[in-house]
């Protein structure tokens, strides 16, 4: 309690809805950089944490500040993330309820940072048996694996996660880490092949090529340039190599802790390596087809696929199709065997990184029996808006739609549970659903995604531009959706034919409709599976299985297939008790101190964060138990002072009726006192002044 006095005085307030009642957006964010100035990156509203990124290390993560928060009602001390997660922790142990926690926040605001701060808390406050050691062992170094694996650097981040994550820890009935599960959501596999300028490929092919010894180097047929790779110079960046070196021997140790036998180890290196001689085959045209210019180099790159260079060769400079049970192979031209190079190098690639995580499930599998409890942590890509925005971007604003909905639907859920539980009245609170534009995205027949699949699917020559016809068509009168035929005269002008535009909670996107098509059906030839699935390589046999070519029903779609990963996460969300960190990035240069208004209003708004602290200044925005709010006050009151005779609830009760507040001040629950509005707070405050 006595923070939030120091905080009124001293830096803006830790908590948003302790500001004015009239207070807006500008205010809020006013609040925020007097905070980040003076080196407060977190803030609270109500039991939501925010967090701004500072660009710096901050010595607010060491064994003190562990101290600090342990076993302490995370309201009473400063906003933190050990305060957030010590609370979620405890409720976990004592009341054996599962838990998550959500972390949003757009690419370089800190959720990954977080998401470790988390482990690294729970590790440093849990029991030290040897069983438990190893698990949290495993647990922390399942971090820089994935990373190596599955971040990369890029214009706002120079480690960011190109894939969503969600982590469960599993606790024995003491509370101590046992093992966990990972799930993971969408790679951006085409990073693989093509990178923008100033970004890179992920970290691992740069960690290899620096850090592996001379003898593995040759074995892989490699040089330590990644200039001498198609798939790795694009994005022209230098790179420090002595940091990739040293990557290189963490990722190493933590494939050790995690049990990867050294074979395994090295056929993971082998596939790495050969999406890289992969790259480097080129074709040239030869009358009507392509044929392979690079001997050498497919040379290397079948040795390391484990298979022969004619297989090779012909899976990409061939296609077969079975049509009612016959064969029929036809060449590819020099576009279509670049195109299948590709392709394979992105599978390969999104296959082997799938494979990795479930090697690390297996790795962090306990053999518990009793009843476990969760703790699970989502650090998922934020909204994104680009300039030009496709099929991936589609994918990632609709998850976080989702995650939308089930944030208005928590929060209020919890308030009126809240308010159930303490028997008051519930207030009905104004919000803006956004279940309308989950609806346009994936409603079965009517969504975008069936639209999608329905052209993937149709005989004829389907192309993007038939799908967006088809939207256009089929969805002209949604309030949601917005295409060139629809617009009016001034929006038109700003959409070409090829573009169709999204109404999101968070702002209007406009999606490129070009590749939604080729994306959504991720089709691979049948030649490479069958080749790569005859693999000597063993884990290549396994992630290319050659049951996969006799199944004769299309696999789902990857836009289905994201649709049902993200409703079954929010399945396992609904069911556990949720607290959220809303990371915020102050600007676009990865600088410390530097705090743009503009960028952070951008932010403030998608996250919803003046929604959040209007649905929790609507009702009652300050509560607090009967005794602690009685210990800290009684002083006020000659009845409660200095014992009251009687319950702590008739004592608040007479304290504040003593202090001349009436009904419409505040509400007596069963265990709390709910204060309406903060100042009513700060009159109470005040009062020590006097
Ligand atoms: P992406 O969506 O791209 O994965 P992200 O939200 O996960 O982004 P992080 O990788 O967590 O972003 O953070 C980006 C960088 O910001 C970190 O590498 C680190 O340098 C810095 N950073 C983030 N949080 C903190 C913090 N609490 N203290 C100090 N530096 C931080
Ligand atoms: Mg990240």
């Amino acid at each position: 309690m006595e923070n939030y006095l120091e905080s009124r005085d001293t830096i803006g307030v830790n908590d948003a809805v302790l500001l004015n009642d009239t207070s807006n957006r500008a205010d809020f964010i006013e609040n925020l950089k007097k905070r980040f100035k003076g080196d407060i990156i977190y803030t609270y509203i109500g039991p939501v944490l925010i967090s701004v990124n500072p660009y710096k290390d901050l010595p607010i993560y060491g064994a003190d500040y562990v101290k600090k928060y342990h076993n302490v009602n995370f309201i009473e001390v400063a906003p933190h993330v050990f305060g957030l997660t010590d609370n979620a922790y405890r409720q976990l142990k004592e009341e054996k309820r599962d838990q998550c926690i959500l972390i949003a926040g757009e690419s370089g605001s800190g959720k990954t940072e977080a998401s470790k701060k988390i482990l690294q808390y729970i590790a440093s406050v849990s029991k030290n048996f040897p069983t438990v050691e190893s698990t949290k062992d495993k647990l922390l170094k399942s971090n820089p694996l994935l990373e190596a694996f599955g971040n990369a650097q890029t214009n706002r981040n120079d480690n960011s996660s190109r894939f969503g994550k969600y982590m469960d820890i599993e606790f024995d009935f003491r509370g101590n880490p046992i093992g966990g599960h990972i799930l993971k959501y969408l790679l951006e596999k085409s990073r693989v092949v093509v990178q923008s300028t100033g970004e890179r490929n992920f970290h691992v092919f740069y960690q290899l090529l620096a850090g592996c010894d001379d003898s593995v180097l040759e074995k892989l047929q490699l040089s330590r340039s990644p200039s001498d790779y198609h798939y790795l110079k694009q994005g022209n960046v230098k790179s420090s190599s002595s940091e990739d070196a040293k990557q290189f021997e963490i990722v190493s140790s933590a494939m050790d802790t995690l049990g990867f036998e050294s074979k395994e180890k090295h056929e993971v290196l082998q596939i790495v390596a050969a999406v890289l001689h992969v790259g480097n085959v080129q074709f040239k045209q030869d009358g009507n087809h392509a044929k392979v210019t690079t001997h050498d180099v497919i040379a290397s790159a079948s040795k390391l696929l484990g298979c022969t260079v004619e297989k090779l060769t012909k899976a990409f400079t061939f296609k077969t199709i079975e049509a009612r049970g016959d064969f029929v192979t036809s060449p590819l031209s020099h576009e279509q065997s670049l195109y299948a190079r590709d392709a394979l190098a992105k599978a390969i690639y999104e296959r082997l990184f799938s494979w990795l995580v479930g090697r690390l499930n297996d790795s962090l599998k306990s053999n518990y029996e009793d009843r476990k409890t969760l703790m699970g942590i989502l650090d998922i890509y934020g909204f994104e808006i680009f300039e030009a925005n496709s099929f991936e971007q589609f994918c990632i604003n609709y998850c976080n739609e989702k995650l939308q909905q089930l944030f208005i639907e928590l929060t209020l859920k919890s308030e009126q549970e809240e308010y159930r539980r303490e028997g008051i009245e519930w207030e009905h609170i104004e919000y803006f659903n956004n279940k309308v534009i989950c609806d346009l995205i994936e409603e079965k027949h009517k969504g975008i995604i069936s639209i999608l699949d329905e052209e993937c699917l149709r005989p004829g020559e389907p192309s993007d531009f038939s799908f967006l016809e088809k939207m256009d068509k089929s969805l002209s009168t949604h309030p949601h959706y917005i295409s060139h035929k629809k617009a009016t005269n001034a929006v038109r002008k700003s959409l070409t034919r090829d573009e169709f535009r999204l109404d999101h909670y968070a702002g209007t996107v406009t999606y490129k409709v070009h590749g939604f098509l080729d994306k959504n059906n991720d089709l691979l030839f049948r030649d490479l599976k069958e080749t790569i699935g005859q693999s000597t390589n063993n884990i290549l046999q396994s992630i290319f299985p050659l049951s996969e070519l006799q199944r004769k029903k299309r696999p789902d779609t990857a836009a289905t297939q994201f649709k049902q990963s993200l409703n079954q996460l929010m399945d396992i969300l609904m069911s556990k008790e949720p607290s959220y960190i809303r990371c915020i990035k102050p600007n676009e240069f990865k600088k410390s101190a530097v705090f743009e208004l503009e960028i952070v209003d951008h932010q403030v708004k998608y996250l919803g964060l003046m929604e959040n602290l209007r649905v929790r200044r609507a009702g009652f925005a300050y509560r607090r138990t009967y005794d602690t709010f009685l210990e800290r006050y009684k002083s006020l009151c000659p009845k409660t002072w200095p014992k009251f005779q009687g319950t702590d609830r008739d004592g608040v009760y007479v304290l504040m009726k003593h202090l001349g507040y009436n009904q419409d001040h505040f509400r007596m629950g069963k265990s709390k006192i709910f204060i309406r509005h903060a100042q009513t707070l700060f009159a109470i405050e005040d009062r020590f002044q006097l």
